[in-house]
């Protein structure tokens, strides 16, 4: 009998949560790699915003309307359209948080743990993010995915 554990959310968007929150435990199982890995996360984070809106900058600058190349998401185009100042502004905003963000970060990292600890951790993982390909989980997903919402192919 399978027993399926009580999930808040079923919805794509939830389940692509689910997926990448058990990936990054399963990957990345120790004090140490939660560190590394999240600390490459907001810099990456961080050079492409910034360089983003370096563009932004200077397209307005250079009033230069006319080139827009953007990534088409398919099925999430936004009707309405923000002026580009509203998002330099909104940009703005996400790099001065994320600069607090890396400030509290450092006084994480600065934190390590004896080997005999980064082993309850990966005990841990291991029992929160078990190998996707285990069967049950498998069937789990099946379940999960059987939503009128999702396109079957
Ligand atoms: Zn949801």
């Amino acid at each position: 009998m399978i027993k399926v554990p009580e999930e808040p959310c079923q919805c794509p968007d939830c389940l692509r949560f689910y997926r990448e929150h058990d990936r990054l435990i399963r990957e990345f199982p120790t004090l140490r790699k939660q560190q590394e890995i999240n600390w490459a996360a907001l810099q990456s984070f961080r050079t492409l915003c910034g360089r983003v809106l370096e563009e932004l900058q200077k397209n307005i600058n250079s009033n230069s309307t006319n080139k827009s190349e953007e990534n088409s998401h398919i099925g999430s185009i936004e009707k309405k359209e923000k002026s580009i100042t509203q998002v330099i502004s909104d940009l703005e905003n996400v790099n001065a948080h994320l600069y607090s963000i890396e400030a509290l970060m450092e006084r994480v990292f600065d934190v390590k743990v004896s080997e005999e600890v980064e082993d309850i951790f990966r005990e841990v993982a291991g029992e929160l993010a078990p190998d996707p390909l285990n069967i049950d989980r498998l069937r789990l997903n099946r379940l999960l995915h059987q939503t009128p919402d999702l396109p079957e192919k």
